[in-house]
């Protein structure tokens, strides 16, 4: 410590502004302590800012620009231009609104915000430090939620203005390429990777799995498999990116070959690592696992006075995640009694068709030593998924020998809305009967849930009866 060191005093430290932390500050003042919040870049974090917001608005707009494609039969005849800069511009404007939103509910909450970038010089105190100062704060109880950042692949570094992350595929770009790879199959490669298709990019996904969206149900990647076949993607599968030359990316396949697949510019989506390397952890009694996440209890307490959510812990790296865990930790460090123990954690590929995820899949389901059931609804039996000329995807409905539900899993139209009302049944511990014994309206996508309900007990109505 510098002598003549002086630091001021907050009751809840939080490090980071993203989805966990923002929500975490406001939770945290509105149970009555007194709250400071350290946020080294932009308000919002990754999601607001270059993750999930600014994707799914690309993702829109590439989806606005693909209609021409996609209007046959219905008399409509549309054209479509896009114009990249403008588009950027929108982006920055909508993810503006949000995060200049979460800032007043953070001033209108009385949280003192503090740009510059936390370090902990003891385990009581953090040095904040911004372009021209340092300053210190102890604090009674921190919440870390400093998130995540790309993983760099060695041989295909960002340093090269020909390879981009996520924010840079989002953001960087002047013009639309001819030509991308995208590298990494899971959701946000071939999230980014359909909505460049769409824009009229020959893309090519390369991933070193034997399929695209690991983890995910087989049947579901199925449905988005088709699809991007259709959109002219290229998918690689079993194959390794070695390196970007002149011709483009070289790769090594399944077979052993190197080629070369035509990339203006290659994105390189892999997974994120966790920002807790360089937080001075080692002055506090909070110990890192080898992957960089500190263990937490069912408060989130990952020391005597440390709690971690969101992206730096163990669990799936999603906004919703961190923000559920943040109420948990405001609670834990205002000294309230809260646990983080949910039955389910939905997750969303917002890929063509989207896929939802919620709860045990048939072989999760197996593995657990679970006796479950699976009805399968077909989404091209959906009257509403006719209206909406779409009639690609299923609904799967898992259920346990007593007939609660206890997982379900969705590729089709507006899966992503459909996959809070399964949630919520595998929250309540639903049954299949009580699915099928409320009412939804017609002609919509959750009637599907309901029909797979129906088949569930073995008296489906718009499906025909196995005998
Ligand atoms: P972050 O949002 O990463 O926020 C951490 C904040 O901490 C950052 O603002 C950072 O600047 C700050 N920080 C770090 N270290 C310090 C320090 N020492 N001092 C001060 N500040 C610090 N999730 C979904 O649920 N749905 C989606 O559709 C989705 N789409 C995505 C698309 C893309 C392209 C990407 C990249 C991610 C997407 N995600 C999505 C994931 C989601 O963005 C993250 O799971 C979420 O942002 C994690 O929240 P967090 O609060 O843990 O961390």
């Amino acid at each position: 410590m510098v002598v003549g060191e002086v630091a001021t005093a907050t009751e809840v430290l939080v490090i980071g502004g993203g989805p966990g932390g923002y929500a975490a500050a406001i939770r945290a003042a509105q149970l009555g302590r007194q709250v400071t919040l350290i946020e080294r870049d932009r308000i919002g974090g990754t999601c607001l800012n270059v993750g999930c917001i600014p994707s799914k608005v690309f993702i829109h707009a590439a989806e606005l620009a693909h209609l021409p494609t996609t209007s046959d039969g219905t008399g409509v005849s549309v054209t479509a231009s896009v114009d990249l800069p403008v588009l950027q511009d929108h982006m920055r404007s909508v993810v503006g609104g949000l995060t200049g939103g979460v800032g007043d509910l953070l001033a209108a909450a009385e949280v003192n915000v503090i740009t510059g970038t936390a370090r902990f010089s003891r385990a009581n105190r953090v040095a904040v430090v911004s372009d021209d100062s340092v300053q210190h704060i102890e604090f009674d109880q921190a919440i870390l939620a400093t998130g995540s950042r790309p993983i760099e692949i060695p041989s295909l570094p960002f340093s090269d203005s020909r390879i981009l992350d996520s924010t840079a595929a989002l953001f960087d770009l002047t013009e639309i390429p001819g030509s991308l790879a995208v590298v990494g199959g899971g959701y946000i490669g071939v999230e980014l990777g359909t909505a460049w298709a769409k824009l009229g990019v020959a893309v090519t996904i390369v991933e070193t799995e034997d399929a695209l969206l690991p983890g995910l149900d087989k049947r579901l990647g199925r449905s988005v498999n088709r699809r991007l076949k259709e959109l002219g993607i290229a998918v690689l599968l079993n194959t390794t990116a070695t390196a970007m030359t002149s011709d483009g990316l070289a790769v090594t396949t399944a077979q052993g070959d190197n080629t070369v697949v035509a990339a203006d510019y290659t994105v390189v989506c892999v997974g994120r690592r966790p920002n807790t390397d360089d937080l001075g952890l080692e002055m506090t009694d909070v110990t890192p696992d080898e992957r960089g996440l500190p263990p937490v209890d069912g408060g989130r307490r990952a020391g005597q006075r440390i709690l971690a959510i969101g992206d730096i812990t163990a669990g799936p790296a999603l906004a919703h995640k961190a923000t559920a865990e943040a109420e948990v930790a405001a609670r834990t460090a205002a000294g309230l009694p809260a646990s983080f123990d949910p039955a389910c954690i939905p997750a969303v590929v917002f890929s063509d068709p989207e896929v939802a995820t919620v709860g045990y899949t048939a072989t999760e389901a197996k593995a657990a030593g679970i006796a479950a059931t699976t009805s399968v609804f077909p989404i091209g039996a959906s009257a509403r998924a006719r209206t909406l000329s779409s009639a690609t995807g299923q609904v799967e409905l898992v259920s346990d020998d007593v007939g609660t539900i206890i997982g379900v899993h969705i590729a089709g139209p507006l899966a992503s809305e459909l996959i809070g009302e399964a949630a919520l049944a595998i929250e309540m511990a639903a049954t299949t009967e009580d699915l099928a014994a409320t009412i939804h309206a017609h002609p919509t996508m959750s009637e599907a849930l309901l029909e797979a309900a129906h088949g569930a007990l073995g008296l489906p109505l718009h499906m025909v009866k196995k005998r």
